[in-house]
């Protein structure tokens, strides 16, 4: 987060859990169209799939991402989250996106697995949407060997991901101790182990230098 500038981040298994924590804690499932690019990692989607959504994709630009233009066409009343992709170490044309996403009042995840330190305007790649998403995995620019992150500014959607990501424990201070806590929903088991978070501190300082 401090590296960032997001208020918030959370720690995950790996990308694609990243990508699924953020998309079940935003309430997106069954029903539920999410609009995401052609061009991507098999991971997008499928995290779309896990929770029950529609994957609805569109062309590329010569960003090698999203097309804000067919964005606009592919966006309906049935629409739950706009996945942006930045691809290869580049940017989507992400202010764009993101203002598509206000007009239309649909949340933008940035799937950032592939530009974790890329910046617009000095500001970090995954800032710019409602959340973003990381992978650490052994090809990616930094790695924890597996892993993934998330950041965002939205502390109520951050504590959503962070119970979702631990079995629906209630993460609040003092929820009644161990074994104590209550839940609102079910979660699963993304969370991310000590040893990968101690490798990955000493990746992120090694980031700009690696970039
Ligand atoms: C690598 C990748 C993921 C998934 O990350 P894993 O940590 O391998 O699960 C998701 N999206 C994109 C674009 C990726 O490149």
């Amino acid at each position: 987060a401090k590296y960032t500038g997001a208020g918030f981040a959370l720690a995950v298994s790996s990308g694609s859990a990243a990508l699924k924590v953020a998309l079940a804690a935003m309430g997106i499932g069954p029903g539920d169209e999410v609009v995401t690019q052609g061009f991507t990692f098999v991971a997008t989607w499928e995290a779309i799939l896990e929770v029950g959504a529609i994957p609805v994709f569109t062309e590329v630009d010569q960003t090698l991402a999203m097309d804000p233009v067919d964005l606009k066409k592919k966006v309906t009343d049935r629409t739950a989250c706009i996945v942006p992709v930045h691809m290869l170490g580049g940017a989507a044309d992400i202010e764009r996106i993101v203002a598509i996403g206000a007009e239309t009042g649909v949340p933008v995840l940035e799937d950032t697995a592939q530009a974790a330190g890329g910046r617009v305007g000095g500001r970090h790649l995954g800032t710019f949407g409602t959340c973003g998403t990381f992978s650490f995995d052994p090809v990616k620019t930094l790695t924890t060997g597996e892993g993934g992150m998330i950041i965002t500014d939205d502390e109520e959607l951050w504590r959503a991901m962070s119970e979702y990501h631990d079995h629906g424990h209630d993460h609040l201070p003092n929820a009644g101790g161990r074994g104590g806590e209550g839940r609102h929903f079910i979660g699963d088991n993304y969370r991310m182990m000590e040893l990968q978070g101690a490798i990955g501190l000493a990746q992120l300082a090694k980031l700009d230098a690696m970039l």
